[in-house]
């Protein structure tokens, strides 16, 4: 029987009163259902809000060394069940398992981190002009906190931002991805576990109509969204008309520049693994690299073999590097823009001839040169395996081509002169 997905609100998991459910599919095997999760619904946001604005009061009291131990159980409650969360999480958006491993991990250090937070709840005393005058700041929470999180990190980015939002004394409804719905339900099952107050944490379920809800609630006093730049700028617009705050961290074109005087193998070996690893599918993924000419050769013959060395496939391998495309449009999509590309396609772009990983959303990554710079291929983000690579005369013209770009999110630059 496949499994279906409730809600989490105040404490209990609730199944979706009414609306359709829709299947969870391991991008790596396509045959494999994972769950049924809600669509998602106005209802169930509203009640997720009411549960937060309810529990809002006393946990806001709480003094700061009481909350961090909720966070301290929390991430124990996590700890002791890294590696079932890890497979789960591998299993639902094809992330290596190496890589799954270490974001779990990573969930723990976060909750611990903060909750170090809530113990220094600090301000500041500020001197006054005023005989007599005391002027102090404190931090005082905004109240329910919406987040709105993507799926390629499915266990990290929503603790990362549920955990300062709990530290300080907000409380929560997080709407994971519509794709990592059941690693969002591990999440509340943890936090049950840690014995967090019913209602502090909620996981609300759906897609893009249960965010949109969620963003209206007249409860909710701020949000933070993860995800695609043309969908925050949408959140971003709901908020401001509510004049409620919001952090957007949005998508990027990320670049790598490779100097004449660069360790071209290591160079090689970091832009592979940065542009390749999980299939590009990582907001800091390097997507173009600008190569200096007088190395420009010796550079792409490294690239392509640090590139040709990263295991594709199967995800549950300690080796993979390379993991599926999360859907097949996603996949459908890469592969319309590298048919488009103008350009040299030097390699890959196929679905691998590996028999294991047929029924999975694999494509061999793909390396692109003499890509016009204004083309969409180096202009947008595409959100897999795909590298452009570039040629320039110097740092100065490099510098002009990287910044040629709407985007600013990561950049890396290979060099051994500290000048440049
Ligand atoms: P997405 O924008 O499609 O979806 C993100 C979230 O927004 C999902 O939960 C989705 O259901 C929700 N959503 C969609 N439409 C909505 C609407 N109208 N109102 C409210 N919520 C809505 O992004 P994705 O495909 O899940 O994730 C990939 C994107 O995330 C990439 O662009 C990537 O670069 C970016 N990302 C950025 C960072 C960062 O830290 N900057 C980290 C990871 C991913």
């Amino acid at each position: 029987m496949t499994p279906v997905l409730s809600h989490f609100i105040a404490g209990e998991f609730r199944p979706d009163a009414d609306g359709p459910l829709l299947p969870v599919i391991n991008p790596s095997d396509r045959d494999d259902v994972i769950a049924l999760a809600p669509e998602g619904s106005a209802a169930a946001a509203a009640l997720a809000a009411a549960a937060a604005s309810a529990a809002l009061s006393s946990w806001r009291r709480l003094p700061g060394p009481a909350r961090a131990e909720h966070l301290y159980r929390w991430s124990s409650a996590i700890e002791a069940r890294r590696a079932e969360l890890a497979r789960a999480l591998s299993r639902e958006v094809g992330k290596p398992i190496a890589e799954a491993t270490g974001e779990v991990a990573r969930c723990t250090m976060i909750l611990r981190y903060y909750a170090g937070e809530a113990v220094r709840d600090l301000g500041d005393v500020i001197p006054a002009q005023m005989p007599g005058a005391l002027q102090f700041t404190m931090r005082d929470p905004l109240g329910v906190v919406a987040l709105i999180t993507p799926w390629n990190f499915p266990a990290a980015i929503p603790l990362w931002k549920a955990a300062p939002a709990l530290a300080f004394g907000n409380t929560v409804v997080l709407k994971p991805s519509e794709l990592a719905p059941h690693v969002g339900v591990l999440l509340a099952e943890t936090a049950a576990a840690a014995g967090l107050p019913p209602g502090v944490f909620n996981v609300v379920l759906g897609g893009p109509s249960a965010g949109a809800a969620l963003l209206e609630e007249a409860s909710v006093r701020a949000v933070s969204f993860t995800g695609s730049a043309g969908v925050g700028a949408r959140v971003a617009a709901a908020c401001a008309a509510r004049n409620i705050r919001y952090q957007t961290e949005m998508g990027g074109k990320n670049v790598a520049i490779v100097l004449p005087d660069a360790d071209l193998d290591l160079a090689a070996r970091l832009t592979a693994g940065g542009a390749m690893r999980y299939a590009g599918q990582k907001c800091t993924a390097t997507s173009r690299v600008i190569v200096a000419h007088p190395v420009e050769a010796a550079f792409l013959d490294r690239l392509r073999a640090a590139i040709e060395a990263l295991p594709i496939g199967p995800v549950e391998d300690a080796a993979c590097a390379v993991g599926p495309l999360i859907t097949p449009a996603a996949r459908d999509r890469v592969r319309a823009a590298l048919a488009n590309a103008p350009g040299e396609r030097m390699f890959g772009g196929e679905p691998p001839g590996d028999a294991r990983l047929a029924r999975g959303l694999f494509l061999v990554p793909a390396l692109l040169r003499d890509v016009d710079p204004g083309a969409s291929v180096a202009q947008d983000e595409l959100f897999g395996p795909v590298l452009a690579a570039f040629g320039v005369r110097d740092v100065d013209q490099a510098i002009t081509l990287a910044n040629r770009s709407r985007y600013g999110l990561s950049a890396s630059l290979f060099t051994r002169d500290l000048g440049a």
